[in-house]
């Protein structure tokens, strides 16, 4: 079965076709600047050159199309025509208290998640966006919603609700949800299989650091606790977003800075982070760099970031009364080793710490602590992906 896997923004969609016997990427791309001048497709089939087509995109639904042009195409296509498609996954960010799990996208489904569009305006609108658009060119296709928060609804209520009125949760749902949920659900689950044990009798910390950053408790096989919260601001520091901060110092810069409440907002979410502490980037390689290089903000970034990882490590062990694996995933978590062994400093009183030969490595599943070791550390590459297309065929 070949599953098509949409992860649609406002002015972008990315998308991979997966045959899900063999699990093998058949093609992969990304149609960029939709509704905008210079539109374009990047499209790569499996063990080929990338094909840049620039045409224009008014909307999701001509994306979609060339999308579909593109995987059929005599010379750069990978399928013979639509037929070949025989179900689509929807990555979706907010499936709100509503979804607990992926599924089959009907209408009643749609408007259920046009429901959750309040808790994340700027993604589930464009999601549902793609969905129509699919709709659209591919009427017979079945088609499945996989949410970003639907891993973290097992979380018990002492870990999701706020310290507010209760009243902004009966009204407006005000909770933390956590996301990143696929990739937490992936990793924690291939990290008990690499140790050829079941989920459900492991405590696993998981740490995604990518662009966007969360940790997660898996206890038993369900998520108990999540970094992330209402929105993806809540946590890590992250590349760009702040993370946990004093909720006060919103009206205090937004005072002496003149700037509007989602003015501030936006310097939370975009100009924040590692970038904003170090002045330097968001991209954790810029940032090393500029660490080796002698730049103390740099430095100081490096150190805050791998500090608030650790103590969110502190705090689920405590969550979950104990830690079996800490397993490291994402574009940071996967590839820097920098940051893992920094984190690594932190985790002498678990009786684990980081073996620096194992820790060399990039985006490959290992082992990282020493053979003693009561907790096992390990990098385990996640792919989302992949994940949205099992999940598909499941429920298809
Ligand atoms: P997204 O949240 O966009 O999916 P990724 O998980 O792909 O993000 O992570 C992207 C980030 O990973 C980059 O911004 C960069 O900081 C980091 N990264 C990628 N490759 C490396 C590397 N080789 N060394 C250190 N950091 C890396």
């Amino acid at each position: 079965m070949n599953v098509l896997v949409i992860n649609c923004g406002s002015s972008s969609l990315k998308y991979q076709l997966i045959n899900s016997e063999s699990e093998e990427v058949l093609a992969k791309g990304l149609c960029e600047r939709i509704g905008m001048d210079g539109a374009r497709l990047n499209h790569t089939p499996a063990g080929g050159e990338k094909v840049v087509i620039e045409s224009p995109m008014p909307d999701h639904t001509v994306a979609v199309q060339m999308v579909i042009d593109a995987l059929t195409d005599a010379n750069h296509g990978v399928v013979k025509s639509l037929d070949e498609i025989d179900a689509v996954g929807h990555r979706i960010v907010h499936g709100g208290e509503k979804f607990a799990s992926s599924v089959v996208i009907n209408e009643e489904v749609i408007k259920a998640i046009e429901e959750c569009n309040d808790l994340a305006p700027l993604h589930n609108p464009a999601n549902l966006i793609g969905i129509r658009a699919c709709q659209k060119i591919m009427a017979n296709v079945p088609m499945v919603a996989v949410f970003d928060t639907a891993f973290h609804q097992t979380m018990p209520e002492k870990a999701y609700m706020y310290g507010l009125p209760y009243e902004y949760y009966e009204k407006y749902k005000v909770r933390r949800y956590g996301f990143h949920g696929t990739s937490h659900d992936f990793v924690s689950s291939r990290a008990a299989e690499i140790l050829g044990k079941t989920r459900e009798d492991l405590k696993i910390i998981v740490c995604h650091l990518g662009n966007g950053a969360s940790i997660s408790a898996v206890k038993n096989g369900k998520c108990v606790d999540t970094s992330m919260g209402l929105t993806p601001l809540e946590g890590l520091i992250m590349g760009t977003r702040c993370g946990d901060i004093d909720p006060a110092i919103v009206e205090f810069i937004a005072n002496k800075e003149n700037l509007t409440v989602s003015e501030v907002n936006n310097v939370m979410n975009k100009k924040s982070g590692v970038e904003g502490m170090s002045r330097v980037s968001s991209d954790f390689r810029d940032l090393s760099k500029a660490m080796d290089e002698g730049n103390a903000l740099a430095k100081m970034a490096l150190e805050a970031y791998t500090y608030r990882v650790a103590k969110y490590i502190g705090s689920y062990v405590a969550a979950m009364n104990g830690v079996d694996v800490i397993a490291f995933t994402a574009g940071i978590g996967e590839n820097d080793g920098r940051v893992r062994a920094m984190v690594g400093e932190y985790l002498d009183y678990l009786g684990c710490g980081i073996d620096a030969e194992k820790n060399a490595i990039r985006g490959e599943e290992v082992i990282i602590s020493r053979p003693d070791d009561k907790v096992t550390v390990m990098v385990v590459p996640t792919n989302e992906e992949l994940a949205i297309a099992r999940q598909t065929v499941a429920l298809v």
